[in-house]
């Protein structure tokens, strides 16, 4: 179900343009506007939740269609051979800015360590 005034919500209905990599009747997945790597995908589900904590509350299946999008993804850009990274931020400590639950691809190139103190 689409949420009012949410970001990821209205580009995965069109509303707000993106570019597209994969799309199915439960799955939007669209490039990063602000790259961390030279892939940089988001991948989200078309119900609406606002954290991964959240979706698995509401309905943890969601995840597999979100992986397996993933995996269908990362396997025609030949990033299952070189490897990628999957990424979920949930909350201020992570850093979450965009209150639509989403999975970030990275890869593309060799990832450095991730998190930082
Ligand atoms: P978060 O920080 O919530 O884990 O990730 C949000 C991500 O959404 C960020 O990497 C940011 O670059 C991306 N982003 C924010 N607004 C837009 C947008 O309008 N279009 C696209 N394609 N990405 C966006
Ligand atoms: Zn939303």
């Amino acid at each position: 179900m689409q949420h009012a005034d949410c970001l990821f919500c209205k580009i995965a209905a069109g509303e707000i343009p993106s570019t597209k990599v994969f799309e199915n009747e439960k799955v939007f997945a669209f490039k990063d506007l602000h790259p961390s790597a030279s892939h940089h995908y988001l991948f989200i589900h078309k119900n609406h939740t606002r954290d991964v904590n959240d979706l698995v509350a509401s309905e943890p299946l969601q995840l597999a269609d979100l992986f397996s999008a993933i995996r269908l993804v990362t396997q025609r850009e030949g990033l299952d051979q070189t490897g990628f990274r999957v990424v979920t931020n949930m909350g201020p400590h992570a850093g979450q800015t965009v209150f639509h639950t989403h999975f970030h691809i990275l890869g593309g190139e060799p990832l450095r360590g991730f998190g930082s103190r």
